[in-house]
């Protein structure tokens, strides 16, 4: 596998061979600078940080609060539409909207807004396609294309960000468990995060944000040595290197006892409580013993696991568990001392898991599950 930076690389300057520049993809810095450079005064930078982040402008002719002459240089020299919405999918209680967006390139990826209860949690993606094949996985069947740029990730979340606003409503919480490997594409996600944070701009909580790796062993310590407030999740799915390697391929070059240290090492420098997640497969990784071995292993940890039913795909024979023995397994692992939330599939009726959308499309193949979106994050 290439490193983390490399992939960034590629995908920095595939963008920049399109001659693109997006608005999304600049700091605050960055777009001072532009505005210095056409002799602008100082703060046309904030009027348009604002009017990005605050007013979720997504044209240039939106911004009305600059002169008509820069809005036109504005026009002329950044571009604003990153992504434009491909298919929308609404559930049928009319709480769960999935878009398929295409990308510049016309690579599509898939972004999630769930609405429940007081909750407003997107799951949005860090690339098209996954380097990670793990097996179970739509998107992991549909194998790599590139990564998406900073700007092509936050898109996602101000277009719903757009929407619910014009509803009167607004964001809560952003799960990054869509297409990707955000570790594979770390700098990217944590720019993503850190600009979305900006407290003069869009000024969403570190506290809830959620990312969710399969296990790449340096980026957890390295995020670990950042102490941010954003939340971790760690897809386990299985409890001995054997069958976590044959579902996961990652397992065998960053094996479990090595990964579950990184974990607690993270927990330790943090203070912060980790997630693991398991997706229950019927007569595989559902069973009373493979609970046991699970709670033997996070032993001490300050932990959750976040267990949800298999979402079946095409290109992989497990199926789902039962509620029965999904109950069960919960119960185990908390007779042995770690806390368990089962979660109940959500938005199938649109096939809400990201991955599936896009192998309709016959970009790639399968489904993603949908449940992991309503981490309990937040
Ligand atoms: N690549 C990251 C984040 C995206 S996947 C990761 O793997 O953690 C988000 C979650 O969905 C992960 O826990 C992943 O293992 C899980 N997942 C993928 N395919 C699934 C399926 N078919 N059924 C249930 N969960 C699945
Ligand atoms: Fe990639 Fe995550 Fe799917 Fe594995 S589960 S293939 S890491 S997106």
């Amino acid at each position: 596998m290439s490193s983390p930076e490399t992939w960034r690389n590629w995908s920095e300057s595939a963008l920049n061979k399109l001659g693109t520049m997006y608005i999304y993809d600049l700091d605050f810095s960055e777009i001072e600078q532009l505005t210095k450079s056409w002799n602008e005064p100082g703060f046309r930078a904030k009027q348009i940080w604002s009017g990005l982040y605050k007013n979720f402008w997504q044209s240039a002719s939106d911004f009305t609060n600059l002169p008509g002459t820069l809005r036109v240089k504005l026009a002329e020299s950044v571009q604003f539409d990153s992504l434009v919405p491909a298919i929308k999918q609404v559930s049928s209680d009319g709480r769960t909207i999935k878009t398929l967006f295409a990308l510049k390139d016309g690579l599509k990826i898939e972004a999630v807004l769930m609405r429940y209860d007081r909750r407003r949690t997107l799951c949005i993606s860090t690339q098209v396609g996954c380097a990670m094949g793990c097996t179970f996985c739509a998107t992991g069947q549909m194998g790599f294309s590139r990564n998406l740029s900073s700007g092509e990730i936050i898109a996602q979340v101000m277009y719903y960000a757009k929407m619910l606003h014009e509803e009167n409503d607004r964001v809560t919480n952003i799960v990054i468990m869509g297409m990707g490997e955000p570790f594979h594409n770390y700098e990217n996600t944590i720019s993503a995060i850190n600009r979305l944070n900006d407290a003069e701009g869009f000024h969403f909580g570190a506290r809830r944000f959620t990312i969710s790796t399969s296990g790449l062993i340096p980026a957890i310590r390295k995020f670990a040595d950042e102490k941010n407030q954003v939340n971790l999740a760690v897809s386990l799915h299985a409890s001995d290197d054997e069958s976590r390697s044959k579902m996961m391929p990652v397992n065998n070059k960053y094996h479990l006892e090595d990964l579950i240290q990184a974990c607690r090492y993270y927990v330790e420098v943090t203070g912060r409580r980790i997630t693991f997640e398991w997706a229950l497969i019927n007569g595989v990784n559902d069973t009373p013993e493979q609970a046991v071995r699970l709670a033997k292993l996070l032993n001490g940890l300050l932990c959750h696991v976040n267990a949800i039913p298999l979402n079946p795909t095409t290109g992989f024979t497990g199926q789902a568990t039962t509620r029965e023995r999904a109950e069960i397994f919960k119960q185990t692992l908390e007779q042995n001392g770690i806390p368990c939330t089962i979660r109940i599939r959500r938005g199938i009726d649109i096939q809400a898991g990201c991955g599936q959308l896009a192998s309709q499309e016959k970009i790639g193949a399968g489904e993603r599950q949908a449940n992991h979106l309503d981490q309990e994050a937040g």
